[in-house]
């Protein structure tokens, strides 16, 4: 079953006659666990009409780049070949996605979208919404609790919405059933992308090239379901004890992953639920970031529009407390480019960034002593913001997320609670090199990170 609070029709235009029903696939790029094309595949089988999905590949993404786009087109020739194999063509077009969504709307008897939460998705969808002459229907895919069911309003913390996602969880953690296409489209041979040389696509796309790709991870939904096997074999069992520790292969790596819909936090809730191999702690621990602290950042984003600017995104007790302490002395002060080299006194902090910058994902635990010191080592509050952001959505893989923008914004106080007041921090929590060294063995991590490539 889908459940209703997962669809939400955009615009109250007629079903009319199409010759297909088309599914704009943008954040759920995945052929199963996405309650969207099932929605699709449903709605097309009654009146026999075969499904075409679309995928707008804009070049114009903010912050993304060729670390972003090849991971993204990694995924998306997967995507072409598993949805293929449903029976379901996949067009890609070199365009903005609510602009070819329309083209392709114009044959369509109805066509269904996923759910994005930055301002740019929720654009897109209103453009397409409003300009389209048949109905566009949304599905929500890529959280387990509708963002508006699970609250309908900003929250203050984990705290406050904890209680409110657990009550709806029984509604809403239940497998997704795959529904058999009954008439494919592959024979429709509409014109789009060949995907089959990624590197080919690459070269006719003018983007940000600075940002070179990762070995590391390589993009698509095969890969993020390796890495999801693996942890449960191996990882889950030492998450609640290990996750912390900087560099532990006891966390999932699902996060590019996620950020691409390659994988549905559905599959994964559910597999760690009934996994044997992870014991009740670590499994509660897992699911507590995966859902409880995910969705936080995405009731952040769906409901404060400014989640990307320091005014609007810290909150007011927090940036009170920093503008007091805005004149404190500050021992080092640096740069973008000092730091975005990892050039600074501090070696831990250095191979943080080297990790992010050399493999596209830094751990999370560094990624919090990280921002904390781009606090610490900033003019003001409001440029280790900039900065922080700047970084983090360039180098990160799975950057330009809600989570990035919530834990960036964490960082400087949002969804905590105030400390004892120091120096520079006020009253928001502080985090040091003495910590580090006091909980970790950080040895391994500096011989990874610690040196220049
Ligand atoms: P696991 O520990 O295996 O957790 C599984 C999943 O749970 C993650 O993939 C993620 O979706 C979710 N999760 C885990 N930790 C958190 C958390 N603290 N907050 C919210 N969700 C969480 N995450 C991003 O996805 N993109 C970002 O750009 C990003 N930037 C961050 C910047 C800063 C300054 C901070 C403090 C945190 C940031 N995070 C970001 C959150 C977190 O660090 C990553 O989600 C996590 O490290 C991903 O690794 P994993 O998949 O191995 O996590």
């Amino acid at each position: 079953m889908i459940h209703p609070e997962r669809i939400t029709p955009l615009n109250r235009k007629s079903p009319r006659r199409g010759r297909w029903i088309l599914y704009w696939m943008q954040a759920s790029q995945r052929a199963s666990w996405n309650h969207a094309l099932e929605f699709a595949i449903r709605e097309a089988n009654g009146p026999a009409l075969p499904v075409v999905a679309f995928f707008g590949l804009t070049p114009d993404f903010p912050e993304a780049n060729l670390r972003h786009y090849r991971f993204l087109l990694e995924g998306l020739r997967e995507v072409r070949n598993n949805l293929e194999k449903r029976g379901v063509a996949l067009v890609v077009r070199i365009v903005s996605p609510e602009k070819g969504a329309l083209e392709l709307c114009r044959d369509a008897a109805l066509a269904v979208t996923d759910r994005g939460y930055l301002r740019i998705q929720k654009a897109w969808r209103e453009a397409a919404a409003r300009d389209a002459l048949c109905p566009l229907i949304q599905v929500e895919s890529d959280v387990i609790v509708p963002v508006e069911s699970a609250s309908p309003k900003e929250e203050f913390s984990a705290a406050t919405l904890r209680p409110k996602i657990r009550t709806r969880l029984t509604d809403f953690l239940h497998p997704l059933e795959e529904t058999p296409v009954e008439r494919d489209s592959l024979g429709l041979r509409l014109p789009g992308l060949s995907l089959d040389d990624a590197e080919a696509v690459l070269r006719t796309l003018s983007l940000d090239r600075s940002v070179p790709p990762v070995d590391s991870f390589r993009g698509g939904p095969g890969e993020a379901g390796k890495r999801l096997e693996r942890f449960l074999d191996d990882g889950l069992d030492r998450y609640a004890t290990e996750r912390n520790i900087p560099g532990s292969d006891a966390v999932s790596d699902l996060s590019p992953y996620l950020h691409f819909g390659h994988i549905s936090p559905l599959e994964i809730a559910l597999a760690v639920r009934a996994s044997r191999r992870g014991n009740p702690a670590a499994k509660d621990a897992f699911l507590e970031e995966l859902i409880v602290r995910r969705e936080l950042a995405v009731n952040f984003v769906h409901y404060n529009p400014s989640y990307d600017a320091y005014e609007g995104a810290v909150p007011a007790w927090a940036r009170r407390t920093l503008e007091d302490h805005a004149r404190d002395p500050r021992e080092y002060v640096y740069g973008l480019q000092d730091l975005e080299e990892a050039r600074t006194h501090d070696p831990f902090w250095n191979a943080a960034q080297r990790e992010m910058v050399r493999t596209g994902k830094m751990h999370n635990y560094m990624r919090m002593y990280w921002g904390k010191k781009i606090l610490e080592w900033s003019a003001s509050p409001a440029d280790a913001f900039r900065t922080m952001l700047a970084l983090n959505n360039r180098w990160e893989l799975d950057g330009r997320d809600p989570n990035g923008f919530a834990g960036v914004a964490w960082c400087l106080g949002k969804h905590d609670r105030p400390w004892g007041e120091r120096t520079i921090f006020g009253n928001v929590r502080y985090m040091n090199a003495a910590g580090l060294k006091r909980k970790f063995d950080m040895g391994a991590y500096l011989e990874r990170f610690g040196t220049e490539a």
